[in-house]
């Protein structure tokens, strides 16, 4: 992971108010990295982000945000191979824990393969409080991966 941080930003529709106030707190840190988005709530960041920095009277930021299609479009799975790719480095994933979703396996399918690459993930405020004020956000990082040479060289029925 370089200094600038690929950081996913999604949340379902009752936490998206949540998310959104989060990153009105944190616009600060969150400007200087890359943000990567599913559709609705890179939306609602790309409007926070500016009228934060109508508020505080800077410059309007340098946007680097990438709008993905809506979870339930399919964003939650584009966010998915990203992470397979390397191409993630933080996921923020506010999700809703007291609604069932039409997309509900998308989500779980998310949840999955950030573990299986060892992405940090957080699902609540007080995790992305933790993550944001991490003095790792503002270094070079190597996560340790998991070797899956085992599982990709197993024998199977053919070989
Ligand atoms: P949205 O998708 O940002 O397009 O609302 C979020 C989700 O439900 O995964």
């Amino acid at each position: 992971m370089d200094k600038i941080k690929n950081i996913a930003l999604v949340a379902h529709d009752n936490r998206k108010k949540d998310l959104i106030e989060w990153v009105g707190w944190n616009h600060k840190i969150i400007v200087d990295h890359k943000l990567v988005c599913t559709g609705t709530t890179g939306r609602l960041v790309e409007e926070v982000l500016k009228a934060k920095a109508v508020e505080v009277k800077d410059k309007p930021p340098v946007l680097n945000i990438t709008k993905l299609k809506s979870g339930p479009l399919g964003g939650d799975q584009q966010l998915g191979a990203l992470i397979a790719e390397g191409k993630i480095d933080i996921v923020i994933f506010f999700w809703d824990p007291m609604e069932p979703h039409p997309h509900d396996v998308d989500v779980k399918a998310l949840l999955r393969i950030a573990v299986v690459y060892n992405v940090p993930i957080a699902c609540t405020r007080s995790t992305a409080d933790f993550l944001i004020s991490s003095p790792l956000l503002r270094e070079k990082y190597t996560p340790v991966g998991t070797d899956y040479t085992a599982y990709t060289s197993r024998k199977v029925a053919g070989d």
